[in-house]
């Protein structure tokens, strides 16, 4: 009989020739469990969307009761829909002044490319300039702003006028004149393998923005809701962007980003002329009915409060020669290895054990653990164990 894996191969569009392949028929809290029942503590949370775990009940009551009411009822920005109202308010009302109206979109890299044009058309200017070894998605638009060559080689020209300056580099701030539209910059570079800024670094490129008009742009779609300690990582240095973008832990497990900015600002991209940018499902009711409901759970409950602690628990459980460095903020860190080299080995045997985690794009010495908030003490003891007797195995 042929299998769903030869089927998957077959007929679904691939990413890499080697897919990890993995198939999986159910998922709840921090486990996913394959065909066999084997369960999986997941430290990937699906890149950071799965903030709240699998199949959290309140999420599952609102998306089932959202589509028995109503789901896709005309493109975006026509009708008066209540889950996007209620969810645009409570972000707004949990973010400083001055990022109080949320454009709806339907992922990361779309909350980009809303985010660039915006800045765009209310500068009247062209440059766009962001950091090496960001990821801001896979479209033409993010891709251009891509901090890495090697994947865009292949797909231009991009868009001309970007410009790509080092992170944390006080020096390069300079490269920021009156012609830059915009600057944009994940808070803690996730990519790059969980890079935090240092020495006031984003508060002298506020500066530096502010001083020569430039729109600063946070880019917070792996960093927010939650995953590093606050709701979004720029409370921890109290720099405000003028133009922040979020998606995916923001729809609570469905599909949803989003690029959120003041009044006066995002007014622009609706008259001279109207429709500035426009989109059929963006900020879809279900989506909207589950990124509200999650958002409720994240400020009603302690998780965010408590990563912190959490993270301290990782970092104290996981000590082993074959560990350099442990780095990042609340649950979203980088282990950093002696030897690089152990790191596939060490991956495979992890999955053995029934751990799954995440390499990073940009930075091949070092995995990612970010687990869903609600990962348990108890758990996190479990899973260094797990993971220290998979660095025992893979010396030998
Ligand atoms: N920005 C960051 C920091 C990301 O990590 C990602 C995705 O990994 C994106 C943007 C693009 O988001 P999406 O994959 O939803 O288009």
């Amino acid at each position: 009989m042929i299998t769903n894996k030869q089927l998957f191969l077959d007929y679904v569009g691939q990413t890499s020739l080697s897919p990890m392949g993995l198939e999986f028929t159910k998922a709840e809290g921090i486990y996913i469990y394959d065909k066999k029942g084997k369960a999986y503590i997941d430290l990937v949370s699906g890149v950071s969307v799965s903030n709240l775990g699998h199949s959290n009940s309140n999420i599952i009551k609102s998306v089932c009761d959202q589509i028995k009411s109503y789901s896709h009822l005309m493109v975006y920005g026509e009708y008066i829909q209540s889950p996007q109202v209620e969810l645009a308010r409570l972000l707004s009302e949990n973010l400083p002044e001055g990022l109080d109206k949320i454009y709806y979109v339907n992922s990361g890299s779309e909350a980009i490319e809303g985010a660039l044009k915006l800045a765009k058309k209310y500068t009247g200017r062209s440059e766009l300039i962001s950091f090496r070894n960001a990821y801001h998605g896979s479209t033409h638009g993010a891709l251009s702003i891509m901090g890495d060559e090697k994947l865009k080689t292949d797909f231009r020209p991009l868009l001309p006028d970007t410009r790509i300056l080092n992170f944390n580099s006080v020096a390069d701030l300079q490269k920021i004149t009156s012609k830059t539209a915009c600057v944009i910059a994940e808070v803690i570079q996730a990519e790059a393998g969980i890079i935090i800024p240092q020495n006031n670094f984003l508060k002298k490129l506020k500066e530096r923005c502010s001083d020569t008009g430039a729109l600063l742009i946070f880019d917070e779609i792996q960093t927010g809701f939650g995953r590093t300690g606050t709701l979004f990582a720029f409370e921890h240095y109290k720099v405000i962007p003028d133009i922040l973008t979020i998606a995916k832990a923001m729809g609570g497990g469905m599909p949803i980003g989003a690029f959120v900015s003041s009044r006066d600002i995002m007014n622009k991209l609706c008259n001279n002329p109207e429709l500035g940018h426009i989109t059929t499902f963006g900020g879809h009711p279900v989506s909207c009915a589950s990124g509200l409901a999650s958002l409720q759970i994240l400020l009603g409950e302690n998780y965010i409060s408590t990563s912190e602690e959490k993270s301290n628990l990782f970092r104290k459980y996981l000590k082993h020669k074959c560990i350099k460095s442990i780095r990042g903020k609340g649950l979203f860190l980088a282990v950093e290895l002696e030897d690089p080299r152990i790191l596939r080995k060490f991956q495979n045997i992890c999955i053995e054990l029934g751990i799954i985690f995440d390499l990073f794009l940009f930075c091949d010495n070092a995995f990612r653990i970010a687990p869903p908030l609600i990962i348990t003490r108890e758990q996190i003891k479990e899973t260094c164990e797990l993971l220290l007797e998979a660095f025992n195995r893979s010396k030998n």
